[in-house]
């Protein structure tokens, strides 16, 4: 709140002033890239990356089934293919062993998301991406601060898009992060964010006035969102601490739900690092996922399902996508079902949490 009552009172009020400067500055040393630009949400940072890397129509970009919409809508907004590719029974992330028999020539990019903070396997990705010359855009909307090999995410690839939405771990309401990590967007990516001008060149006093140079568009948030999300970024190491103990807690707890063959835990691999987004229980079928869920909810406990696999959705139907073209997406889509992980969740409310899963699973 003094940050935010500090950048109310300095007057300068939109965006690209000192509390953006500092955020991004932040953000870059932490992830080890060369440029970290706000933007208003993950889907514009997405936006962005697809725009920087000039897909364009005829073009495909591969993108895994289970996402969020808009990590395929930054390809469809540049009149470019999305390329829907199965995820790993596992991980619940893109399925490496499937992207290269998705590669047409006409494929430009592979746009990977890892889910709930679980790092794709990038080795095998990035080995793809160099033989067939494609960009790598990491959708780390969910990993801020989760890492692969030591490496961080949105580090790796081309680009990185972070989301600051409410529901992540480091808020800002709405925001998000463009993280460039080659030399040669960061120029053209500053013209993106800054409504298509130099306006950036001419702060850093390297033209007497600025103008429009590219297609950009206004997707620098305010300074007033910008302090706010200061104060996160400060914070961000004590937030996936708070949320580790939740995540870790339940995964110790449900060890013999697992044991027993009654439900999945998270499978995370030894090459990453989470950032404890989240925390989901897999069930056997989807009567028993929808049964639990109700059962939750009924106790007033926030359990949800997650993503509908985007060839079901009526975009992908459009697409020419239909049922049965993932069925790994499709199996998992239906068993899922996310846990309430927040750092400030109590020990009480989380017990409560833990009886109600074995209560009634156990009772089935
Ligand atoms: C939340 C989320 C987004 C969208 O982030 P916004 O900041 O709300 O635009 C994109 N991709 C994934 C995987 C997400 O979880």
């Amino acid at each position: 709140m003094e940050y935010v009552q500090a950048a109310v009172a300095s007057g300068e009020l939109g965006g690209g002033g000192a509390f953006t400067a500092r955020c991004e500055r932040l953000i870059a040393e932490r992830l080890g890239v060369r440029r970290a630009l706000l933007t208003n949400s993950c889907s514009v940072a997405l936006e962005m990356a697809s725009l920087l890397g000039r897909l364009g129509p005829g073009d495909e970009a591969i993108v895994p089934c289970f996402t969020f919409p808009t990590t395929a809508t930054s390809i469809v907004r540049r009149g470019a293919r999305p390329v829907l590719a199965d995820v790993r029974q596992d991980t619940l992330n893109l399925d490496e062993s499937r992207v290269e028999a998705a590669v047409t020539p006409r494929t430009r990019a592979i746009f990977v998301v890892h889910y709930a903070g679980v790092a794709c396997d990038m080795e095998a990705i990035g080995a793809i991406a160099r033989r067939h010359r494609l960009l790598v855009v990491e959708d780390c909307a969910q990993a801020i601060g989760a890492a692969w090999r030591g490496r961080p995410l949105g580090s790796i690839g081309d680009l990185g898009a972070l989301s600051f939405h409410q529901t992540k771990n480091v808020v800002a309401g709405e925001g998000g992060a463009l993280c460039v990590g080659r030399a040669d967007l960061v120029e053209r990516a500053e013209f993106l964010r800054d409504k298509g001008t130099d306006r950036a060149r001419f702060l850093r006093g390297e033209v007497a006035r600025y103008s429009w140079v590219d297609a950009g568009s206004g997707c620098a948030p305010s300074e007033m969102v910008a302090a706010f999300l200061l104060g996160q970024i400060e914070r961000a190491d004590a937030i996936h601490a708070t949320r580790a103990a939740v995540w870790r807690r339940y995964f110790d707890e449900f060890e013999p739900l697992e044991r027993a063959g009654l439900a999945r835990r998270p499978v995370v691999p030894p090459d990453c690092a989470t950032n404890h987004h989240g925390f989901h229980l897999l069930l056997p079928d989807e009567a028993t996922r929808d049964a639990l869920g109700r059962h939750f909810r009924e106790r007033g406990i926030g359990a949800v399902m997650h993503y509908v696999p985007l060839h079901l959705s009526p975009m992908g139907r459009s697409l020419g996508y239909a049922p049965g073209d993932f069925p790994v997406a499709e199996s998992v889509a239906s068993r899922l079902l996310r846990l309430p992980v927040y750092g400030h969740l109590d020990t009480r409310d989380q017990d409560r949490v833990i009886e109600c899963a074995f209560a009634f699973l156990c009772a089935t």
